[in-house]
């Protein structure tokens, strides 16, 4: 036997943002919220189940803000559930942004990798992976802060996949891309259960061995600084590499002056340089 215990961890990230939710339902009304949630019940008990020693962790990302759902921590009496996440993200929708904090959810989801690797037993070593089951298009606002979060777990090597519900998600496709993680857009809903378990249960190793779909085209499009526009070619500043899709003569972002050069100025270097 091996000394050595490796704790497999699993922060699953569930988009419960409740317009999208609230539409779904019209739209097809087998597929809600809580179907969706009893699909993510039976992977993660799948996961803890494969191994006593196995780490389970479930965040709720709505609008401007996420939570929790397991282990429960805010309230020590009872556990706050998929009503009381869904709820108040809806009062906080009328605050105006309707986008999922997804951002927010997946640095929170690293806060908690980071803590459990810190609390961790002589001999016990931890491999994290994050899921997100996205269903609200992408929000090019938080661009800058997803980025960041993406860098964030490919420097510490932790996984991140992505199970898609609806609208292909560019900065999904590059987090999984960049983290070497699973971008999958699922053809049917109402299959999802079979997706976690088929697709996303078996972690980085198991997944060598099996015959999964294939990776998903990559949009690489960054979003502009000044208009978070997603633009395919852009000014990029050469000191602090903000990208701009305009020219501008000073970078907003760090206030470089940027040394145009005009024509004039061309032919001036030229005739100075003949002599030597
Ligand atoms: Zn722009
Ligand atoms: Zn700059």
């Amino acid at each position: 036997m091996a000394s050595e215990e490796e704790i497999s961890l699993l922060v699953i990230v569930v988009d419960v943002n409740p317009i999208w939710w609230g539409q779904q339902a019209q739209r097809e009304p087998q597929f809600t919220l809580s179907n969706c949630m009893d699909a993510v019940m039976v992977m993660a008990n799948a996961h803890v189940a494969m191994s006593r020693i196995n780490k389970l962790a479930v965040i709720a990302s709505h609008c401007k803000d996420s939570h929790f759902l397991y282990p429960s921590q805010s309230q020590p009496g009872g556990d706050s559930t998929v009503d009381d996440a869904c709820s108040s993200g809806e009062v906080e929708v009328t605050g105006g942004s309707t986008d999922t904090m997804l951002a927010g959810s997946l640095a929170k989801a690293l806060c908690y990798i980071n803590r459990v690797s810190k609390e961790l037993e002589v001999g016990q070593e931890v491999k994290s992976r994050i899921l997100v089951i996205k269903a609200a298009d992408d929000c090019a606002l938080q661009y800058m802060n997803f980025m960041n979060v993406i860098f964030a777990a490919q420097k510490q090597s932790i996984l991140i996949d992505a199970c898609v519900l609806e609208s292909d998600s560019g900065l999904l496709q590059q987090a999984c891309d960049i983290t070497g993680g699973l971008y999958l857009k699922i053809p049917q809903k109402a299959a999802l259960a079979q997706y976690l378990l088929w697709v996303f249960l078996p972690d980085g190793e198991q997944r060598s061995q099996l015959l999964l779909p294939p990776p998903a085209h990559v949009d690489y499009r960054a979003a502009c600084f000044c208009h978070r526009n997603l633009i395919q070619i852009g000014y990029v500043c050469s000191v602090c590499l903000s990208i701009f899709c305009n020219f501008s003569p000073i970078c907003t972002t760090c206030e470089t002056a940027f040394k145009i050069q005009l024509p004039q100025m061309v032919k001036g270097k030229k005739k100075k340089f003949k002599p030597s």
